[in-house]
């Protein structure tokens, strides 16, 4: 459906190449594993998990007696099916809990906190909006556009006011409202980089002190078309406000879509989810299986 299609132009760019690989090749060979190395590096998935997927899969197929390269496709399928689950956790929590949103202008923060009230609140919970990227008048204004949308109430104050006294106000709101779910916008400007962490870090240790009995999670939106830029950002949100998941966006646009292979195995960071077109359907759930079944057939 829906991912199988969102996921075409990397199933076209990459998982065909390397289907083709397997079929061209008579003989499991060093040549094989070069030409891999190669189409997996140009897909994103990063020199040093490519090493270590490469050597790994070499192994393997010795291991198991492989001699028909094309019977390495099901192998590489595990193998990515592996790295891509590690960590996956299936538990929906029913504790109430705060979602502080990060990531850089553009990648999708706006629209994938929308789709995110938007599921929740058709799942019966009580949402609430922060607007705490206070930088941008249009950022306010997008949420409370995505507020009266779904339904759900925001807290949002004027342009230019300090961010951590909107997420204050947000937690109290939540907590007095007895919300499920409260999801806090901030700011994403990447010009000023330190005054960004710095602000997001304050937020942070505001959201956290004021949590109460309420869950703190922390939500990275990468796009997905920026590649191993996508990688290098995480590491900077990572280091600031300890990201706790990811969501990787526009996958849909990019024939690189190996990025969220290299973001799992170079960052730990585990992807929750991931959008593969502009609908609201578009954003799912990430899963290891279901995706790789996807992008595979
Ligand atoms: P923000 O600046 O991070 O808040 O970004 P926005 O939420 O405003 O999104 C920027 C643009 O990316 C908008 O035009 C969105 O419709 C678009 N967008 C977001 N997610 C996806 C996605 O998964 N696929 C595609 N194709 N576009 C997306």
């Amino acid at each position: 459906g829906r991912l199988k299609k969102g996921l075409s132009k990397t199933r076209n760019g990459f998982v065909v190449q390397v289907e083709n690989l397997f079929s061209k090749f008579t003989s499991i060979d060093e040549e094989l594993f070069e030409e891999l190395e190669e189409i997996l590096i140009q897909a994103d998935v990063g020199v040093h998990t490519t090493m270590n997927l490469v050597d790994d899969l070499r192994e393997r197929a010795k291991e198991e007696k492989i001699k028909e390269p094309k019977d390495l496709t099901e192998l590489f399928k595990d193998q990515l099916v592996e790295i891509l689950s590690k960590g996956e956790e299936k538990e929906e929590s029913e504790q109430p809990t705060i979602l502080m949103v990060v990531g850089v202008n553009g990648a999708g923060k706006t629209t994938t906190i929308g789709k995110i009230a938007q599921r929740t609140k058709e799942a019966g919970m009580k949402v609430l909006l922060g607007a705490g990227d206070t930088f941008r008048a249009a950022a306010i204004d997008q949420l409370k556009v995505w507020s009266s949308r779904v339904g759900v109430d925001i807290i949002a104050h004027q342009e230019g006011a300090d961010s951590a006294a909107v997420a204050y106000d947000a937690v109290q709101a939540a907590k007095s409202r007895g919300v499920d779910l409260l999801i806090v916008d901030t700011a994403g400007r990447l010009h000023t980089q330190s005054n960004l962490m710095q602000e997001l870090e304050k937020v942070k240790r505001v959201i956290t002190r004021e949590a109460g009995e309420m869950k703190v999670e922390v939500l990275l939106v990468l796009d997905a078309t920026t590649g191993q830029n996508a990688v290098n950002q995480a590491k900077l949100f990572n280091d600031a406000v300890a990201v706790d998941g990811i969501a990787l966006t526009k996958l849909d646009g990019t024939a690189k879509g190996g990025v969220v292979i290299a973001i799992k195995e170079e960052l730990g960071i585990p992807i929750k989810l991931i959008g593969v077109g502009e609908s609201a359907e578009d954003l799912q759930d990430f899963e290891a299986e279901s995706f790789i079944e996807a992008l595979f057939s």
